[in-house]
């Protein structure tokens, strides 16, 4: 379908305030301001905000051995905390257009130098796919992909066991409860480097588990981009 027949069918809303946008807008200006950037200095690790004067690495990335190599985070999940929970859980996969393609400009150079094969994103459980109808992650990897052309696997990850929400398990339940969580048929594609794409990064278990699993297929470097990093909820 032609873009202008299909803006007008389905204009684009902005990802705060549900507006619809003009022609050509991405966000509107009042809103534009409001997903706030993750301050430096950022963790070499997980790339979360390190509060710590004088360290690399934040507190917990210090005490916890990572499977991945590295993350990069765009955004602080309070300030966009009902925008993502529209855009993950109601119903809202358009909104994912705008937060994908700001991920893949602010981080182009970064994405990029790291030569990766593939953009991975973290699956769902089939169930919840059933219920949600999309994966937001790969809606955010699919506009990582269009900026930087480093291709999308979809079904490369799997999940394994329908895992228990995350939010009401405390921190060692959570690493139990993810250890098995991944699953990979098989490396026939020979991938030696990847991107994870997440949507909120927490404790680093979800990322964590992942990149332990693609890893255990031979991954050399496992790497990780979130759209927001968050404390744990
Ligand atoms: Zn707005
Ligand atoms: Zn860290």
């Amino acid at each position: 379908m032609n873009k202008n027949i299909t803006e007008f069918f389905f204009p684009r809303h902005c990802p705060i305030c549900d507006r619809v946008l003009g022609r050509d807008e991405e966000i509107c200006d009042d809103c534009k301001t409001i997903p706030r950037p993750v301050p430096p200095p950022h963790c070499k690790k997980c790339g979360k905000h390190v509060s710590e004067p004088g360290s690399d690495y934040c507190y917990d990335c210090l005490r916890t051995p990572r499977a991945f190599d590295r993350g990069f985070s765009l955004y602080e999940y309070v300030s966009i905390h009902d925008s993502i929970s529209l855009f993950k859980n109601l119903g809202r996969p358009d909104y994912g257009e705008y937060y994908g393609k700001m991920m893949g400009r602010t981080f182009y150079g970064e994405l990029t130098s790291l030569e990766a094969d593939a953009l991975i994103p973290i699956p769902l459980s089939e169930k919840r796919f059933r219920e949600r109808g999309y994966n937001q992650s790969a809606i955010l990897a699919n506009e990582i992909s269009q900026i930087t052309k480093i291709p999308v696997y979809e079904d490369f990850l799997l999940r394994a066991h329908p895992t228990k929400v995350q939010k009401h398990l405390s921190r060692s339940e959570r690493q139990n409860n993810m250890k098995k969580a991944f699953h990979i048929p098989q490396n026939d594609v020979k991938l030696k480097t990847v991107i994870l794409v997440d949507d909120i990064y927490t404790t680093g278990s979800t990322v964590g588990a992942a990149a332990a699993a693609l890893k255990g297929v031979g991954i050399n470097r496992v790497y990780f981009i979130t759209l927001a990093t968050g404390r744990g909820y």
